[in-house]
């Protein structure tokens, strides 16, 4: 018996109306843009199923690194590529790696940006797993002391975030140890709390060169079935003293970052990852949808289900649309 009296409609008459009554605003503020660092000098190479993505040297990272402030757009997540991978992938904590310099550089350039670094061993090791492996195993304990060095050398080179992506129990905590040790206690660490083993990150492996050699991630990452078990991940992660959490991937995953953010009372980041970027980007190509329109749609609905931090490839481009 609502109707006549309540109309709906009466709040979607015109754009002002919309604009008044809106519910989710979508900002640059809680960005993140992802960056791929790689050795030597004026290298930019693009991913080829993710258009507008760089394998980037140093210089070339300043270089974005400039625009990307200069688009409002607030952090940068930095992954490395090595020289040389090996079993234990040495290079993830050396001084002189990729992602390291690239902090430095972009810290004496006086680039306004925070600077998050992905702490893991997978674009490190020979085998593409992200830890230490043994017999066709991927040992838990052994790796701790791994990245806890990694993350320590990105704190060293003036990282304001690190962000664990490896799914080892009692990582954060071993982070956390480390950096508490070595006087970063500033510093602090996003961890990748419930990551999924999912198919959406085919596209990121090319660009980070990643893919395991043998065997998945399942025994890691989590089962994509499983949200119950998420809460679990991400409650263990906060008392190993996780400054942020994160829900990875984002899209199939929207309930996740719904429970997490009803649950949990610290900012909740997700990951609009590779996957999701490269289908919105190959229908938008084929004219099957309008690109801008989908992106601000999903970006919309993530941070509607919760996500104050949203790591995208599209950070770029929604910040120009959104100054339009
Ligand atoms: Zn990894």
């Amino acid at each position: 018996m609502t109707f006549p009296i309540h109309r709906p409609r009466r709040l979607r008459r015109s754009e002002a109306l919309r604009g008044f009554v809106r519910e989710t605003r979508l900002t640059t503020s809680g960005f993140v843009y992802p960056m791929f660092a790689c050795p030597g000098t004026n290298v930019r190479k693009e991913v080829s199923s993710m258009p507008g993505v760089y394998q980037q040297s140093v210089d070339q990272i300043v270089q974005e690194c400039r625009e990307v402030a200069g688009l409002g757009i607030p952090a940068v997540i930095l992954f490395g590529l090595p020289r040389k991978k090996d079993e234990a992938g040495s290079e993830a904590s050396d001084a002189s790696g990729a992602v390291q310099r690239s902090i430095d550089a972009i810290r004496k350039a006086k680039v306004d940006l925070l600077i998050i670094t992905d702490v893991c061993l997978c674009e490190y090791t020979s085998h593409g797993h992200c830890g230490v492996v043994k017999d066709g195993e991927v040992l838990n304990d052994p790796t701790l002391e791994l990245l806890a060095n990694a993350a320590l050398s990105h704190a060293r080179a003036g990282a304001d975030i690190v962000a664990p992506s490896d799914m080892m129990d009692g990582r954060v905590g071993a982070i956390r140890r480390k950096l508490d040790e070595n006087g970063f206690t500033d510093v602090a660490i996003l961890s990748y709390a419930a990551k999924y083993c999912s198919g959406f990150y085919g596209p990121f492996r090319e660009a980070a060169q990643s893919a395991p050699q043998f065997g998945d991630r399942r025994s890691y990452q989590m089962d994509p079935a499983n949200a119950r078990e998420a809460l679990r991940e991400v409650a263990l992660d906060l008392e190993e003293g996780a400054d942020i959490i994160m829900v990875k991937p984002a899209l199939a995953y929207l309930d996740v970052i719904q429970r997490v953010r009803e649950r949990f009372d610290v900012p909740v980041a997700a990951y609009n990852v590779s996957g999701e970027f490269s289908m919105v980007k190959a229908a938008a190509r084929n004219g099957w949808i309008d690109e801008k329109r989908v992106v601000l749609e999903i970006l919309t609905g993530i941070r509607r289900a919760g996500a104050d931090i949203i790591l995208t490839y599209h950070a770029k481009d929604v910040a120009r649309w959104l100054k339009e």
